[in-house]
């Protein structure tokens, strides 16, 4: 493969192997992944109450290029973000005006009204929990540069709850490196080099902020309550911080979803402390539940959750902190001075220029012109609402129809974003998971997110805030795929490999 100068071309990835080649790491690399804990559970339904088989997850034979100085920028924004959205969540008065239900988006979005609602009666009765715990990921997409600039870093969204996939990209940075190390990729790219291969520690990182949210809560023989979802797929990724918190801290785990929750949660009439199950008490709730809809089918799961959310256990995350991964809260933090009032005591001015750059445009729908604006620029836009978990935004040539459509009070809940424009021509191998059939990889165009992990504990009356940068995630996905969630199907778990550009 060649480089002009020394400046890596992204059109030219992957390397070039041989069909042999191509079937070997194959091979080596869904053996490892079975071997390790690169798991799924199969799509059966319902999935059966104790587990007898699992597939590998989706991943990519070649990890994807990434510049080096934009992995190292990318690391170096997850404190500031850490720290922007501590404050935010702690920030009533800017949640109330930009989610609530009297005067924000919570007003037209069923969901975000109802959560918002539920906090600010809380909030009325009186919160006995002030510290909150955030596992937060920044997801980025390359944006190529204009006449042969090198590209830039872009923001795709900032992740507040149930940030998945920290112990699965560990894995799968450990299972690239494998294949380098076990057949140096067949020398296809004599270039690579060890260290280019960044150490991926995610798993540590995220439990040590579970970590300290238990010790803050400083109560002998308590537990940590992971809320999941009946039937969830991922559960290997759940289980492998599970077993962390097991062997390096000693903490033990309960997992349970809304509705066993309904019957096994209860609430210490005085203190408030959470108990489950009869008599554990819980230091800290980690919710993989609760960041859609579809986990409230009736009014008794938002019971249990605002149960959870009156509890003296420290919530990871609290509503407020939900609400604040908001992509309203996104667009917002475009307008003028926003930044500047969260961050300007702490943060250099320099620093929070560099993380503004990193930005696309962005406005609210029902900004003055704001769907005239949508209609004009289509094709460069992606209309996104207040949802998570992929399959909700609309992209593109589906803009106008979609504008027809929507009622005016609605365009409140929804922002619109530029699209960002990855390097064109990059590919990879992808190896899917759950077929029938012997397993093989298939040559694709692809386009790469970065994610980045970070944790913050933070509500307390010094009004400090810990935070870390804990590790990250790529996943790839087919170019033809506008979304890309490796949960709904349309990518493939991935790593870095580090390039000079
Ligand atoms: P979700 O909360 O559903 O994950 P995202 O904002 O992450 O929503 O959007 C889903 C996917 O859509 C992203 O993973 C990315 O592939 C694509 N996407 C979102 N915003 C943009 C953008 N501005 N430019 C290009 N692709 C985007
Ligand atoms: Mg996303």
């Amino acid at each position: 493969m060649s480089t002009s100068g020394s400046r890596f071309v992204f059109s030219e990835w992957p390397p070039t192997l041989t069909d042999d080649q191509l079937q070997a790491l194959t091979l080596y690399a869904t053996t490892y992944a079975l071997s390790h804990g690169l798991l799924y559970l199969p799509p059966i339904k319902p999935q059966p109450r104790v587990p007898n088989s699992a597939i590998h997850a989706p991943l990519s034979v070649f990890p994807s290029p990434f510049p080096r100085r934009l992995f190292s920028l990318a690391r170096r924004l997850q404190n500031t973000y850490n720290l922007l959205y501590a404050r935010i969540a702690t920030d009533v008065e800017f949640l109330d005006n930009v989610m609530g239900a009297i005067d924000g988006v919570g007003k037209v979005d069923d969901f975000v009204g109802q959560l918002w609602t539920g906090w600010k009666n809380l909030r009325d009765e009186g919160i006995v929990q002030p510290l909150q715990l955030g596992l937060f990921r920044s997801d980025y997409l390359l944006h190529a540069g204009l006449n042969d600039e090198p590209p830039t870093l872009k923001q795709v969204e900032f992740n507040t709850i149930s940030s998945s996939f920290g112990a699965l990209s560990e894995r799968t940075a450990a299972l690239h490196r494998y294949l380098y190390a076990t057949t140096t990729y067949y020398n296809a790219y004599p270039a690579m080099k060890p260290e280019d291969f960044p150490a991926n520690n995610t798993t540590a990182g995220l439990v040590e902020g579970l970590a300290a949210a238990h010790s803050a809560y400083n109560v002998d023989g308590a537990k940590i309550l992971f809320v999941v979802q009946d039937g969830e797929r991922n559960v290997f990724d759940q289980r492998w911080l599970e077993y962390e918190l097991l062997e390096k801290h000693s903490i033990h785990v309960v997992r349970e979803t809304f509705d066993q929750l309904a019957t096994s949660a209860s609430l210490d009439p005085t203190t408030r402390a959470l108990i489950v199950g009869g008599g554990t008490e819980i230091s800290t709730v980690y919710l993989r539940a609760g960041y859609t809809p579809t986990d409230y089918p009736t009014a008794a799961q938002y019971s249990t959750r605002f149960l959870l959310e009156r509890s003296k256990a420290i919530k990871c995350p609290s509503i407020p902190l939900q609400l604040a991964g908001g992509k309203k809260v996104q667009q917002v933090l475009t307008h003028p001075g926003m930044l500047e009032r969260f961050l300007r005591d702490e943060v250099p001015e320099a620093q929070i220029a560099e993380l503004r750059d990193s930005w696309m445009t962005m406005w609210g729908l029902d900004e003055d012109r704001g769907v005239e604006k949508a209609r004009n620029i289509a094709q460069q836009l992606v209309l996104k609402p207040q949802r998570e978990g992929g399959g909700n935004n609309v992209y593109k040539e589906a803009i106008p129809a979609f504008l027809d459509g929507l009622p005016p009070l609605e365009r409140q809940a929804w922002i619109a974003m530029e699209l960002i424009m990855p390097p064109e021509g990059t590919g990879n191998y992808l190896v899917r998971a759950g077929s029938e059939e012997a397993q093989s990889s298939v040559k694709a165009e692809v386009i790469s997110e970065l994610g980045v992990f970070g944790w913050a504990l933070f509500g307390g009356q010094d009004g400090g805030v810990r935070e870390k940068e804990v590790g990250w995630l790529v996943r790839t996905k087919g170019k033809e795929s506008n979304e890309g969630g490796v949960a709904t199907g349309f990518s493939v778990l991935d790593s870095v490999l580090l390039v000079d550009d």
